[in-house]
């Protein structure tokens, strides 16, 4: 996916749950070598996806979704609804979800 594939394809996922006035910003992400993903920048009201994502694009940017709606960098429970919400697979939660078992 080219990165003007991603954009129209990330636009659409950010309007489709009420972020139009939210951008998305296609990048190489180098300080976070544990979750190189994306990040959501709700201060400038961007998600930053990292430019290598490949096919985890589409969970990459439903994960930063949450996190604007839920309003906050934490994956915790009401996070993890969200996100179930909105169509985040069980694969990409696990990992959230094991510490409230
Ligand atoms: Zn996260």
């Amino acid at each position: 996916m080219t990165p003007e594939e991603m954009i129209a394809k990330g636009r659409l996922l950010l309007d489709q749950h009420g972020l139009q006035d939210w951008r998305l910003s296609i990048e190489t992400i180098e300080d976070r070598p544990d979750l190189p993903l994306g990040v959501c920048d709700s201060d400038n009201r961007v998600i930053r996806i990292d430019a290598r994502v490949g096919r985890e694009f589409r969970q990459a940017v439903l994960h930063e979704i949450a996190h604007a709606l839920r309003g906050g960098p934490d994956h915790d429970p009401e996070w993890i609804k969200i996100a179930k919400r909105i169509g985040c697979t069980s694969n990409h939660l696990m990992p959230y979800e094991v510490q409230f078992e």
